[in-house]
């Protein structure tokens, strides 16, 4: 009786094996209670799979056959597939990620100086529709699963064939600033960065890993019960008025509301000296003038934050504008003046259109310029074999 079960479980198990991939060490330990295990073994295979980037059972040396092959009947270790890589002139390396059912993410690794910032996606699209973000210019397909979004680490680390090289790391940050809001994907997420920040697997500092969000508030509460990464918020406004324009879901939660949750989040962390990241696009004309800057040092005053000023990046279906450099140097003037620790964004990977807000938009567009460059570069050869 028990083995007819056992084996219809196994043929089932077959047609859908879990990815262990995106399993953090609790669930991974439940995973192995699950099939009769010992928990140790999670800790054996996280390490396998996170630190050594091993996807084949059989390579897992540290146990014994049987397991092995009983593994490879129930679970599999799946990252998504690379699409496409393109290098920058600046080392900034990016990557279009296929993943399950059709939908393409972009993945995005920003190195400077000893570190390396992996943007990583949470969502094919978004559903929040921020008026200068291509992102939301696409509309929502779906959340990442766990795997995927941890799979965008894995990747990029395999990509540079770096597993093991533990001196050596190629990522040491972490943003959620890819493609998607990240808390609209709560579950996954917060995985996911479990995984980053756990030492079996990752080990990236909780201060190294950051979740940027344009202000989901609810979800912002409960993250604070769960998680210890890092804080950013995306306000490029200073006041609600504007703010309802260019981040539509400030009609929900205004900017007080947002800051409540903000400083709440910090509130919560056990190592008190955090601050939240301020965001704010700078678009020229929008939200870039002097009153801004004064009217969003007012805003901030009682808040423990640094601000990092990002200028616009353009992209096809938008009409705003990047302002001047001397535009971003005065609003970043009246905000040190008031006394803030004041970062301004470099655009990297301008020339493979890796910059924020100009991800996976640009890799539809980019399909379809491909197109026509090789249009256009067959009619040139058949022109030059015309002439010939
Ligand atoms: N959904 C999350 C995280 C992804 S967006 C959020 O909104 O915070 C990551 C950052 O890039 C955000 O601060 C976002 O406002 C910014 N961004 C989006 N489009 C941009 C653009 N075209 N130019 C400059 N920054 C942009
Ligand atoms: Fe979504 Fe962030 Fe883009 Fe807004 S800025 S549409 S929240 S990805």
């Amino acid at each position: 009786m028990t083995s007819v079960i056992a084996s219809s479980a196994d043929q089932q198990q077959q047609v859908e094996k879990t990815n262990l991939l995106g399993l953090t060490l609790p669930a991974m330990e439940a995973f192995f209670l699950e099939i009769g295990e010992k928990k140790f073994r999670a800790v054996q295979v996280l390490k396998w799979i996170h630190h050594h980037g091993v996807t084949d059972f059989e390579q897992m040396t540290n146990l014994g056959k049987a397991l092995r092959e009983k593994l490879a009947r129930r679970a599999e270790i799946r990252p998504p597939e690379i699409v496409s890589q393109h290098d920058s002139n600046d080392g900034t390396r990016k990557w279009a990620i296929r993943v399950d059912g059709g939908g393409l993410v972009e993945t995005v690794l920003i190195p400077d100086g000893n570190r390396a910032t992996l943007c990583v996606s949470s969502q094919v699209g978004c559903s929040l529709d921020c008026s200068f973000c291509s992102t939301g210019k696409q509309g929502f397909q779906r959340d990442l699963s766990a795997a995927e979004i941890i799979g965008q680490v894995w990747l990029a680390i395999k990509s540079y064939d770096a597993f093991q090289q533990s001196n050596s790391r190629v990522v040491t940050n972490v943003v959620m600033m890819g493609m998607g809001e990240p808390l609209l994907n709560f579950d996954n997420v917060v995985a996911a960065m479990d995984l980053m920040m756990e030492d079996n697997a990752y080990g990236i500092s909780k201060r190294r890993v950051t979740l940027s969000t344009s202000g989901v508030v609810p979800a912002l509460d409960a993250l604070a019960k769960v998680s210890e990464a890092s804080l950013a918020v995306s306000l490029h406004a200073p006041n609600d008025a504007l703010r309802n324009e260019l981040v539509p879901i400030n009609r929900k939660y205004p900017i007080s509301v947002l800051l409540e949750s903000c400083r709440n989040y910090i509130d919560a962390q056990s190592d008190k000296k955090r601050v939240v990241t301020v965001e704010y696009t700078l678009i020229a004309g929008v939200n870039d003038q002097r009153e801004h800057a004064l009217e969003l040092a007012e805003l901030l005053k009682d808040f423990p934050c640094k601000i990092n000023l990002i200028p616009f990046n353009t992209f096809d279906q938008s009409d705003y504008q990047r302002p001047s450099g001397n535009a971003v140097s005065r609003f970043w003037q009246v905000l040190v003046d008031a006394g803030y620790i004041v970062t301004v964004r470099t655009t990297r990977g301008d020339d493979i259109d890796a910059a924020c807000g100009q991800l996976v938009g640009q890799v539809v567009d980019r399909t379809r310029r491909a197109e026509r460059y090789r249009q256009a570069a067959d009619q040139n050869n058949e022109q030059a074999t015309g002439q010939s």
